[in-house]
């Protein structure tokens, strides 16, 4: 078997899945017409190891054009669904062909370590199976009126052009859960992958290009939001905005979006509860605690990065925790000895430093990490940062409330179930929530009362997409995945079909 590829720059693989050309507009390959670029930066050495073409306005409202004019000829959204799904499973043969490369990408884009960049696009490829095996199933709904001379019926049409904006910390996998129902539903797309991490995606459209989606259905842009984003939400030519992303960017696409009555679908962020109950299992509680928050280096929309614990049992769980945290093995993705990886950039190292002196003057005790790890074999110019637990913390401190979006754990502490469900519930944002507890009762009763979009009882983190994804509050509107996330890119449409007209009969006077 081949060696795996270790080294931090692109090599023939990589160069050959991502092209020479990184906007993708009406079936061509191009760049930027103002041959504009960008430099990727290598989070595990900080140093620039790729440059990709950079949009302008008037590229994103080319690829608009593009996506406009492929959908309304009407022979994509026309195709049958057999055809469309056939589609999707050559997209979803075609990543199992070309995993390694991928995996390879989004790990010199994010960071993340290649089991994880592997499971993704393992992921990936079953949303595409998904979905295809989900329009093939799709079906009209016949309504009753009481005349048996009408067939009255409810379809599901492609809703048209579709922006789809993703986010850097699951670029590939969170890009899928947009172009696979898009496609599916027969709409066309513009996407826009973040500008950090555009590579995956870069790859992936050029396998959707080989699997024989037509031209002008699928269209790629690059480029940092503040400058292609008012351009490709703010226009009549667009049906769905597909966002996924920080709230102050969600809150300011929805309010540009309204001036055109463009339907929004928001994924948001999240600052989710993990409440631990005295009689969970220890061992696993433990273990999924740390998964939970420091997976991805806890860069990651759901991670559990709010601890309530109860108090019978926090002193000592807490310090297994940290006796375990001591442990966890930050490294080069690339390492296959690594455990988790650097922070995708500079910025984000920035912002965990802020939040620990946050934590730290408002009286948190840090009992774990706060800066860099204590290793001496990591590359100088890499973002790292240890897994951080902060103890003995209030819900009115902003490491509680704020999204972090790093490797930081918060504890907070409770007596009763009552309180437990008063603070899971304490948040703004809705995304998700765990509950570890024998008692399968009160799991139970703790379920329905939390409000937030998944929650978990004795698990953490899985998903399928076979259930619906998305968040309450803060965290967004919308589901993805699942047949809601399907029928986001559906418009719904009702047929009354008089199959034996008669005249109305209401207006019946006439002159004499
Ligand atoms: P971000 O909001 O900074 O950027 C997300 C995307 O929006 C990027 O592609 C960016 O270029 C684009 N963008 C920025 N400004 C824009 C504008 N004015 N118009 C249009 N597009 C614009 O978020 P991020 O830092 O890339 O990602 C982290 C956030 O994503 C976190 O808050 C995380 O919780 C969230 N997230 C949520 C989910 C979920 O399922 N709910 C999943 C993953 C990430």
């Amino acid at each position: 078997m081949a060696q795996p590829d270790i080294s931090h720059h692109l090599g023939p693989s990589d160069s050959r899945l991502i092209g020479d050309a990184h906007l993708y507009i009406g079936g061509e390959w191009r760049g930027a017409r103002d041959g504009g670029t960008r430099e990727l930066t290598n989070p595990a050495t900080g140093e620039v190891f790729a440059t990709v073409d950079e949009a302008t306005a008037d590229d994103a409202r080319a690829a608009i054009s593009a996506a406009r004019a492929t959908f309304d000829d009407g022979e994509w959204s026309s195709t049958s669904v057999t055809e469309r799904a056939a589609v999707l499973r050559t997209i979803a043969d075609l990543l199992v062909r070309d995993k390694a490369t991928l995996a390879r990408l989004e790990t010199l884009d994010t960071g993340k370590t290649l089991a994880e960049s592997v499971i993704d696009v393992d992921d990936v490829e079953s949303v595409f199976r998904y979905h295809a095996a989900l329009i093939e199933t799709s079906a009209d709904r016949l309504v009753d009126v009481g005349d048996p001379a009408v067939v009255s019926r409810v379809i599901r049409e492609p809703i048209g052009v579709c922006v789809l904006i993703a986010p850097w910390n699951y670029p590939l996998l969170q890009m899928s859960w947009k172009i696979a129902p898009a496609l599916a539903a027969g709409a066309t797309v513009v996407a826009k992958p973040s500008e950090v991490t555009p590579l995956s995606t870069i790859a992936f459209v050029r396998i959707c290009e080989e699997a024989g989606v037509p031209p002008g259905v699928l269209n790629l842009v690059q480029g940092a939001g503040p400058n292609i984003g008012p351009v490709l939400t703010d226009s009549p030519d667009v049906d769905l905005i597909s966002f996924t992303g920080g709230l102050t960017t969600g809150t300011s696409i929805a309010q540009t979006a309204a001036r055109h009555v463009t339907k929004v679908a928001l994924e948001l962020g999240g600052k989710n509860p993990h409440i631990v109950f005295a009689d969970a299992d220890r061992e696993s509680a433990v273990d999924h605690v740390l998964t939970g928050v420091f997976l991805h280096s806890g860069q990651v929309c759901s991670a559990g990065t709010r601890l309530i614990v109860q108090d019978d049992i926090a002193d000592a769980f807490v310090d297994d925790l940290v006796e375990r945290a001591r442990h966890i093995r930050v490294g080069d993705g690339l390492d296959p000895t690594s455990e988790t990886g650097p922070l995708v950039s500079r910025t984000q190292l920035d912002k965990m430093a802020a939040y620990v002196r946050s934590g730290i003057e408002s009286g948190a005790v840090l009992r774990h990490g706060g800066g860099p790890p204590d290793r001496d074999d990591l590359h100088p110019g890499g973002f790292w940062f240890a897994p951080t637990i902060f103890d003995h913390c209030t819900r009115t401190m902003p490491i509680v409330r704020e999204e972090t979006f790093g490797p930081i754990l918060t504890v907070e502490r409770f007596t009763s179930e009552a309180q437990a469900l008063a603070l899971g519930n304490d948040t703004s944002y809705g995304l998700a929530a765990g509950v570890r507890t024998a008692d399968i009762a009160r799991g139970e009763r703790m379920v329905r009362r939390l409000r937030h979009g998944t929650v978990w009882l004795n698990d953490f983190g899985h998903y399928t997409p076979r259930a619906e994804w998305g968040g309450f509050g803060a965290s967004g509107n919308g589901r993805e995945l699942g047949p809601t996330g399907l029928a986001e890119y559906q418009e719904i449409k009702h047929v009354w079909h008089n199959t034996s007209p008669t005249p109305a009969g209401w207006f019946t006077h006439r002159e004499p």
